[in-house]
């Protein structure tokens, strides 16, 4: 039956023609895709190592950087910083100073994920890595929480600097990183586009330790002389597979040249494709690559399922799906204009729906975004901009309206559910001639985790 209506529908997609869509994200450079997840799915380390962390050789940070890693000695000492981790706080086997430990409580971080008990030991070293890891593996604490420790606080000149492909990732992480600093006398800002320059120039002047930004809005603060990068000391790179896919690279290498070469170097990404392999090798300096879990591995709880509809009837299907324990939904669609309908359509059926694509202005994207992260939105159909990185939590449904264009948007966009170990539910409908051929590829990657499922589509 299967392949019947897949011969039916690859002849009548040959006779429709292809898709012509308006993508708004360029193509997903390409990259190479290794087997599945080799690390296990994160476990709070055993309360016992608790009592085994290590002693470790520097307790406060201007002896601490540098010691026993290559080309970390160099690197600018802080004159006097204003918080050290060798305190009485505990996170998991990491020691943490009491105020970290304090916010990370409130937060509701009782152990590190694998990520951060990798890699944060590592930045405290002053190390330069290439992280690789999922989206949702807690990869912003991996990075945030040492930052905070080496930033100076009583110094108002920014330190640190992190580079996000957008605006609401920009904001996600600068949120994060404020949350774990929340206790002591520190400020980190978001700046990003389609917004006015004078207020994050007022803040600039005002003084903050870290920056979160998006490339195009950071350089024009650098061509304004309103940001100056030399007190920089450390750089992370977030999501720079996305930066490549957008086109950000050579934005992001002109800006790594804008900050002093003793700065420390991070580099994170769900997928290490060659241009970004380049980039470590000429702005790192002897990086240590951290992988967790396979290059473009779905998280193991979500239940992925597949739906062969027609066009035509997805509406019909997905009036189905979301009867079915849709507790809260992310719907993609290709294109702006899909995006636009298929709210409207919902909304004729009675949902609760919103949008969020780049047509948006970004107070309409924060306001529908900060919906949905509460409990005052239950649908949000979206582009691909909210495929990658942004942390959504409590989505019980991924639904791939109009399938992603390659596997590794798929992995991202599913990547939305199931997070830090919940469980969660990714349903694809394939429609077409290149849904079928995409199709192809997921189940040679994916094997049985992507099933064929049935509905009783009922019209009325
Ligand atoms: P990220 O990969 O940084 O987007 O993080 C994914 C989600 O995990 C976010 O909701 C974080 O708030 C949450 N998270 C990060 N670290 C921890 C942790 N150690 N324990 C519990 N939740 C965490």
């Amino acid at each position: 039956m299967s392949s019947v209506f897949r011969s039916a529908k690859r002849k009548l997609s040959a006779l429709v023609g292809k898709r012509s869509l308006d993508d708004e994200i360029p193509a997903v450079a390409a990259s190479s895709l290794k087997g599945r997840a080799q690390s296990p799915p994160h476990k709070p380390p055993n309360m016992a190592s608790r009592l085994l962390t290590p002693a470790t050789p520097h307790s406060d940070l201007p002896d601490a950087v540098g010691v026993g890693v290559k080309g970390a000695s160099e690197r600018q000492q802080p004159e006097t910083p204003s918080e050290t981790w060798s305190g009485t706080g505990q996170f998991g086997t990491l020691p943490v100073s009491p105020s970290i430990s304090h916010a990370l409580a409130d937060m509701g971080y009782e152990e590190p994920t694998p990520i951060q008990e990798r890699v944060i030991p590592l930045i405290r070293l002053g190390q330069d890595l290439v992280g690789q890891a999922q989206t949702g593996t807690g990869k912003t604490t991996a990075f945030g929480l040492p930052i905070i420790e080496i930033v100076d606080k009583r110094s108002r000149h920014p330190q640190a600097l992190v580079l996000t492909p957008n605006r609401e990732l920009a904001l996600q992480v600068s949120e994060e990183i404020s949350r774990i600093g929340m206790y002591g006398d520190f400020k980190s800002i978001a700046i990003y586009g389609g917004q006015p320059l004078q207020p994050q120039i007022k803040a600039l002047r005002q003084g903050v330790q870290v920056i979160v930004a998006t490339p195009g809005r950071l350089m024009d603060h650098m061509r304004r002389r309103t940001l100056s990068l030399t007190s920089i000391r450390i750089v992370v790179v977030d999501e720079a597979d996305k930066m490549l896919d957008i086109g950000f690279i050579a934005d992001i290498e002109h800006i790594l040249r804008q900050i002093p070469r003793s700065r420390q170097t991070l580099l994170f990404s769900a997928t290490i494709p060659h241009p970004i392999r380049r980039l470590a090798r000429r702005y790192l300096k002897n990086p240590q690559w951290v992988r967790i879990g396979g290059e473009a591995e779905p998280v193991d709880q979500v239940a992925q399922i597949y739906y062969e509809v027609a066009a035509q009837d997805r509406r019909v299907a997905l009036r189905e799906v979301l009867d079915e324990g849709v507790t809260k939904g992310l719907i993609f669609r290709r294109t702006k204009f899909g995006v636009d309908r298929l709210v409207s359509d919902l909304n004729s059926d009675g949902h609760d729906a919103r949008g969020i694509h780049s047509g948006m202005s970004q107070a309409q994207r924060e306001r529908i975004m900060a919906n949905f992260k509460s409990e005052r939105l239950r649908l949000l159909v979206a582009t691909n901009l909210a495929s990658r990185g942004l942390d959504i939590p409590a989505v019980s449904h991924v639904i791939n309206y109009d399938m992603p264009d390659n596997l590794e948007e798929y992995v991202h966009r599913i990547g939305r559910t199931a997070r830090m170990g919940r469980q969660g539910t990714a349903i694809t409908f394939v429609s077409d001639m290149q849904d079928f051929d995409l199709l192809d590829k997921l189940q040679e990657h994916l094997g049985n985790d992507l099933k064929l499922a049935h509905l009783n589509l009922l019209y009325n």
